[in-house]
């Protein structure tokens, strides 16, 4: 097998085909429209198969010892890390995001690959507190078995591999149905690398197609024994569903709508450069971006003077091309809802577009709204757009109030003392919660921990370890 990325076949149980169906669908660069490859709509009769597949497949992996997966998942990661530079521009030109973002995005996979291998053969499972003198208390981990996995086109790569790595190191199958916007690098190079590395046939299993035909069938496949999905809330609803007629095990990592509170004795510089990446990393395409600014008002605005003197100096375009610091959106439809649905109707209701809120083709500019109320599309909705709506407040209180409103899973707050930052960070409901920092250190080695609460004091960051882009 040679590595393809141009027409992306189905893999299952270790041998890449067609979809059933002979169905196929082209893969287009975000940036220019180029049609780079075409990938297999696979159905359910395919999904059928690849489950069949990781079935037959998951007693014998599972009686491997840990240090025979360990050293599989070590040999996928080192065939990634061959192709480290095709794969980075696959997912530029795939995703539409830049060199950085495309960087951080296959390093943390291959680093994911390297930690679940360790991680497999370190904890077996715990000894536990005897419930009587005289017992003893074993828990011990074993697999689920097969695992399906669903993932968005954000970060295509590192999101199935925080699933598939794990999932594989301890003893599951996999079958993973990667987004229709990214399945070469969401799916794809992850088959060929695997096939690479000789897993055994069916031990991972990716079958590329639609949501509501090849992620359907996945989702309601009775045959798994878990089903992990990362996606939008729609979608997540339907799976939450179904799964509910018969009780079936699913995760769902779904969206968020979170909040970048900035305190009255902030550092308004480092709390603008910060906005930047909290904002418009990615053109703020994903499910940790601040899509609401709560800023007290005695520093508002030198806020959104800082913010939008930022963001006008961003160069939008094609991240193939030298200098640029932001991409296309996924797709046109993507753009239509982030300005037909927000911004525009935010604008309608009072909002004052400070700068931005134009668009050429999928390319948009990085616009800033100030005047945005908690009636407005721009505060109630995840955005999941270069869009830094700005709402005053006139307390820490109300800021709080405001920002507990919606689901959150990762909020910022400002503030030149520390211990007010911890203490607005204890009442803000969002799984994780950075002071003087924006969604910082995220990779392989500290996963996204859902909504629970945990704290991040981002005493680290100044503008110097910020990229150049977003230091302003
Ligand atoms: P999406 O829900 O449209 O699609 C995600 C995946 O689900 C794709 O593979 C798609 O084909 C599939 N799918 C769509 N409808 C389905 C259905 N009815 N049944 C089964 N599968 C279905 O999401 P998206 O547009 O790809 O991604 C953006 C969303 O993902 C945002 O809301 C974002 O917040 C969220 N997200 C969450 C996380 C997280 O870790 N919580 C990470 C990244 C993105």
């Amino acid at each position: 097998m040679t590595w393809s990325a141009v027409v992306s076949e189905l893999y299952i149980g270790g041998e890449f085909r067609p979809a059933a169906s002979g169905r196929s669908a082209p893969v287009h660069e975000k940036a220019t429209g180029a049609q780079i490859g075409a990938y297999a709509l696979g159905d359910g009769v395919d999904v059928d198969r690849a489950v069949a597949a990781a079935r037959a497949a998951q007693p014998g992996w599972a009686a491997l010892s840990a240090p025979e997966r360990a050293a599989y998942l070590r040999r996928f990661g080192d065939r990634l890390q061959e192709r480290y530079e095709d794969l980075v521009a696959l997912s530029m030109r795939e995703t539409g995001g830049v060199r950085a973002k495309a960087e951080d995005e296959v390093s943390t996979s291959i680093r994911q690959l390297a930690i679940s291998a360790v991680q497999a053969t370190e904890n077996a499972g715990d000894i536990l507190p005897p419930y009587k003198a005289g017992k003893l208390s074993l828990s011990r981990v074993v697999p689920l078995g097969v695992i399906g996995v669903i993932t968005p086109w954000n970060y295509p790569m590192n999101l199935a591999m925080r699933m598939v790595a794990p999932g594989l190191a301890f003893g599951n199958t996999i079958v993973l149905k990667p987004s229709e916007l990214t399945p070469m690098i969401g799916g794809q190079v992850l088959a060929e690398a695997a096939d690479h590395a000789g897993l055994p046939p069916g031990v991972l299993n990716v079958v590329t197609g639609d949501g509501l035909e090849a992620g359907r069938a996945l989702s309601e496949h009775r045959g798994l024994d878990l089903l992990d999905f990362t996606g939008g809330r729609e979608a997540g609803l339907a799976i939450a569903a179904s799964a509910a007629t018969d009780l079936r095990a699913v995760r769902l990592e779904l969206g968020g709508d979170n909040a970048f509170i900035v305190l009255d004795d902030a550092d308004i510089e480092l709390a603008a450069s910060c906005a930047m990446i909290a904002s418009l990393e990615f053109q703020g395409q994903t499910c940790i971006s601040s899509s609401r600014h709560i800023v007290m008002r005695s520093v508002a605005d030198r806020y959104l003077e800082a913010v939008t003197r930022r963001a006008e100096a961003l160069r939008v375009g094609d991240p193939m091309a030298p200098g640029v610091d932001l991409g296309p959106l996924i797709s046109e439809a993507q753009r239509d809802r982030v300005h037909r649905r927000i911004v525009e109707p935010s604008i309608a209701k009072g909002a004052r577009l400070v700068t931005g809120g134009t668009y050429d083709g999928p390319f948009y500019r990085p616009t800033v709204l100030a005047d945005v109320t908690p009636e407005m599309p721009a505060f109630t909705e995840e955005i999941f757009g270069p869009v830094i709506p700005v709402t005053v407040v006139d307390s820490e209180d109300e800021a709080v109030e405001l920002a507990n409103r919606h689901p959150m899973m990762m909020d910022s707050v400002f503030t030149a003392d520390l211990m007010r930052g911890m203490s607005v960070a204890e009442r803000l409901q969002a799984g994780e919660v950075h002071v003087n920092d924006a969604h910082a250190r995220h990779g392989a080695e500290n996963q996204m921990p859902g909504f629970t609460k945990r704290q991040w004091i981002g005493v680290q960051r100044t503008p110097l370890d910020l990229p150049a882009w977003a230091r302003g």
